[in-house]
């Protein structure tokens, strides 16, 4: 029963994509002219499904019902919404480009739309429904599966722009995270095909509090993660359009660890020049160097701390493991 009501849904989902689709290619529109702006090729827009939502009310709706499909399952796809002064219902995307959201079995599971104008809410998402829970699923999973079981890697970015706009400059081990934090559901998927995990989200004060978040449920479910911290845009898409793929690999391949980013950000908290900064610079740090495994590990990055700061090296090793040794 419950299985047929999702098959239901996929199916409905499967043909609004198509419907979509076919408004975005079929005739020159808004749509279309948005995304080659943002320096989409239609063989990219082909690849996603992309699509584009008419500025109508009921456009979707009635095409669904003339597909067969009945009013109810419509609804429980979470495609239309319910008519508050009168009966009926109307299309939830009303002049939007639209994100299919495909999980890794290929089934349509809901839709993300953004505005071509200036409107909000910028993006729209599909509600959760019996066939789609957002913490479950990764954006462009699907398409990045088999890059990223080949490169052992995979990228995690906020948007769907930011998936895109990548993938069409030739970097497909990427996936984005549907506009939540990351679940710890999703942190498993990652760690299901990659052995590294990269976060590289926006650019802003809402990606690096995001970051530090996915860090931690990353390192809960035992991922290997590192950090982009993007010298240029203000996030993945705007990058790889203004500096390219090489330079955007190259921030890849200089991904900070855990502990590197958090020495980057404590420094920049952080007034080094006197005694006070360097205290709570070093104390903010220590707690995450108990967390090392390798000793190695702890005495280089010990060595690192205490050249940041100018704390002896003894000092700070004291401060980590009690102070007892030290004080006598
Ligand atoms: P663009 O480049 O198209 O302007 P973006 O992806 O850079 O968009 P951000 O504002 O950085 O947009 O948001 C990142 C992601 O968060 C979006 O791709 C979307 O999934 C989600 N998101 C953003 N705004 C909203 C919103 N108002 N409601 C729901 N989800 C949102
Ligand atoms: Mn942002
Ligand atoms: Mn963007
Ligand atoms: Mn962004």
């Amino acid at each position: 029963e419950e299985i047929y009501r999702k098959n239901n849904i996929y199916q409905i989902n499967r043909e609004a994509a198509f419907y979509y689709y076919k408004n975005l290619v079929k005739e020159a529109n808004k749509g279309l002219n948005y995304l080659f702006e943002r320096g989409l090729s239609i063989k990219t827009i082909k690849k996603f499904g992309l699509g584009y939502a008419k500025d109508a009310w009921e456009a979707l709706n009635n095409y669904l019902l003339s597909k067969g499909y009945d009013q109810e399952s419509i609804f429980k796809a979470g495609l239309v919404l319910e008519r508050k002064k009168r009966n009926g219902y109307y299309d939830r995307f009303r002049n939007r480009v639209m994100f299919p959201i495909i999980n890794t079995t290929g089934k349509v599971i809901g839709f993300g739309g953004r505005v071509i104008d200036n409107n909000e809410p910028k993006y729209l998402n599909s509600p959760e429904t019996i066939a789609f829970n957002k913490g479950n699923n990764l954006f462009g999973l699907n398409l990045a599966k088999n890059e990223v079981i080949k490169m052992k890697q995979i990228i995690v970015v906020e948007g769907y722009m930011d998936v895109i706009g990548l993938y069409e400059r030739g970097i497909k081990n990427v996936v984005a995270s549907l506009g939540t934090a990351l679940t710890k559901n999703q942190a498993n998927l990652l760690k299901r095909y990659a052995d590294e995990v990269i976060i590289a989200y926006d650019a802003d004060t809402a990606g690096q509090a995001a970051t530090l978040r996915g860090l931690d449920i990353l390192r809960e479910v035992g991922c290997r993660v590192r950090v982009v911290r993007l010298s240029e845009g203000k996030d993945p898409d705007e990058f790889v359009r203004k500096k390219g793929k090489e330079a955007f690999l190259k921030e890849v391949e200089n991904a900070l660890s855990l502990i590197d980013y958090k020495i980057v950000l404590s420094k920049e908290e952080n007034d080094l020049t006197n005694p006070e900064g360097k205290v709570k610079f070093v104390k903010s740090l220590t707690q995450i160097l108990k967390q090392l495994k390798s000793p190695v590990e702890i005495d280089a990055y010990i060595k690192k701390i205490a050249q940041e700061s100018q704390i002896s090296p003894e000092a700070i090793k004291a401060e980590i493991y009690g102070n007892n040794r030290y004080n006598n």
